[in-house]
């Protein structure tokens, strides 16, 4: 049996699927990850990703988050693929009970997921830290320096910044949707950031699948290890 066809089977025989996937979901997107070899830390910059990327780094160096953030985190023409939109519709003939995703991209709400819990928030939710106003991500792709709000405060994408703590709802129904689940499907990430990645140890169901193109240390505890793009992975699946 090839390993398509064990999944189709465990597809088959589940009934509450919950799909936890990273930056590699969305490679076929258009966007790249952080580790394959043509991902953002291959890139030299003056600092690495993860001090970009960091709560000290926003309030510290605010017009220098802003130019690596606009140019590498803000993919808007971006569309979901093969995977987003094979998840939407396993969510819609109620397959698959939930999304939950390291991604800030918002590909999954794109491709008509309902149920999705961004563990590391979205580039499209924006906030002014003095008033509270809301922004759209296309208001900060289209400002320069730093974004100010109308009311001069300084605007912060809604999304979780090294050093920040994760969002206490989204964390628990992303952990009640892992312990409910007959079979959890994880793909596209390097399992390597916490504490998403030790989401993993809450599941108790029956299959643990990993697609992941390299290998994760979390592969020794599948059952079923599928080395290939996501995207084309779940676009055979039938349900
Ligand atoms: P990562 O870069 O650490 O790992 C990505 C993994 O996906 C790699 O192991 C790679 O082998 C695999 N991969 C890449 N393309 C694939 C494909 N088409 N099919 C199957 N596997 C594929 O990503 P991570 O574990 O998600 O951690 C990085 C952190 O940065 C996360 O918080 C992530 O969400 C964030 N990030 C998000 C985006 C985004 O929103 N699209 C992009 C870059 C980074």
């Amino acid at each position: 049996m090839t390993s398509q066809e064990r999944l189709q089977q465990i597809a088959d025989e589940s009934a509450n699927i919950v799909f936890f996937g990273g930056a590699g979901v969305s490679t076929e997107s258009g966007i790249p990850d952080f580790r394959s070899e043509d991902g953002l830390y291959r890139e030299t910059y003056a600092y690495p990703p993860e001090v970009i990327l960091s709560s000290d780094f926003f309030f510290s160096h605010t017009e220098e988050f802003y130019a690596y953030y606009r140019a590498k985190m803000l993919p808007l023409s971006a569309e979901p693929n093969a995977a987003h939109l094979k998840l939407a519709e396993m969510e819609k003939k109620g397959k698959l009970s939930a999304v939950v995703t390291q991604n800030i991209d918002g590909l999954h709400r794109k491709a008509g997921s309902k149920r999705v819990y961004e563990l590391h928030g979205t580039i499209h939710k924006n906030r002014c830290l003095k008033c509270g106003k809301g922004y759209p991500a296309s208001f900060i792709a289209s400002s320069s320096g730093v974004p100010r709000c109308t009311c001069g405060g300084l605007i912060k994408p809604e999304v979780v910044l090294y050093g920040e703590a994760l969002d206490g709802p989204t964390v628990d129904g992303a952990l009640h949707a892992i312990r409910r689940a007959d079979t959890l499907i994880v793909a596209g990430t390097s399992l390597t950031v916490y504490p998403a990645a030790g989401f993993l140890s809450y599941f108790g169901g029956k299959h643990l699948v990993l697609i992941n193109r390299d290998a994760t240390p979390f592969d020794g505890a599948a059952e079923l290890v599928i080395r290939e793009k996501v995207g084309e992975v779940l676009s055979e699946l039938r349900v």
